[in-house]
């Protein structure tokens, strides 16, 4: 067995998921096939630090969307923890808390090239990155961003580690504020989402009010 192919070895994937949407799926069905993982687990965050929890669809409809999305893909999984943790959900405390569950086995954490260009600002990153490995994913318009003020935190050698984890993904054009405007305004997202996404978007009537961006 190789070190990429141990059992417990897993990719975690983070997001508001405001809807999960197949960028997110296509790169991380592409990332656990690039790493040999076979476990890729899909986590909505309750209150992004990032982001204005007040403005996000009810934590219940994004899990739900996220499990309708990955239903009979024994790839992936879906984790609740962070729903029912109290204040600003951190990334690393996920990571710890998932690292807990598989003691000796590696951890990965999923993110998009324009979540690379914030991880300077994210809690504690000088941790996150000895606790877990970051892996990137290209996003179509979101070039290599400047990691020096990252490098001043976390050191030249855990950088040239992001670095190598930078990986050649499909470069897929969908963000789920892209699918959350063509549904305020009327429009299809059919090849967006995962057809039950779509389903349960329409059936509960979420995304019509006004967009946000
Ligand atoms: P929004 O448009 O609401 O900001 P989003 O489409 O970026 O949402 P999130 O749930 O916020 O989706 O993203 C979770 C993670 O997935 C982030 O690290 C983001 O960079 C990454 N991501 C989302 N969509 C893509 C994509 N099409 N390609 C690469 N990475 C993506």
């Amino acid at each position: 067995m190789t070190p990429s192919q141990r059992g417990d070895d897993v990719l975690l994937f983070g997001g508001s998921f405001d809807p999960v949407h197949l960028g997110h799926l296509i790169i991380a069905r592409a990332v656990a096939e690039q790493l040999g993982l076979s476990q890729v687990i899909l986590i909505p965050s309750a209150r992004p630090p990032h982001k204005d929890a007040s403005q996000l669809t009810h934590a219940a409809h994004r899990l739900e969307m996220c499990r309708l999305a990955v239903a009979g893909d024994a790839m992936f999984n879906v984790s609740d923890w962070e729903l029912h943790q109290p204040g600003r959900n951190y990334t690393l405390n996920t990571v710890n808390h998932f690292r807990a569950q598989r003691p000796g086995s590696r951890v990965f954490w999923l993110i998009g090239m324009d979540s690379l260009a914030e991880l300077v600002t994210w809690y504690r990153v000088a941790d996150l990155v000895a606790a877990c490995t970051i892996v990137t994913a290209g996003r179509p318009g979101r070039p290599w961003p400047d990691l020096s003020a990252l490098q001043a935190l976390i050191g030249a050698d855990a950088v040239v580690h992001i670095r190598r984890h930078v990986l050649d993904t499909p470069l897929v054009d969908i963000s789920a504020t892209q699918v959350r405007q063509r549904v305020a305004e009327g429009r299809s997202i059919r090849y967006l989402v995962p057809d039950a996404v779509g389903e349960y978007i329409a059936s509960h009537g979420l995304y019509r009010a006004p967009i946000r961006a």
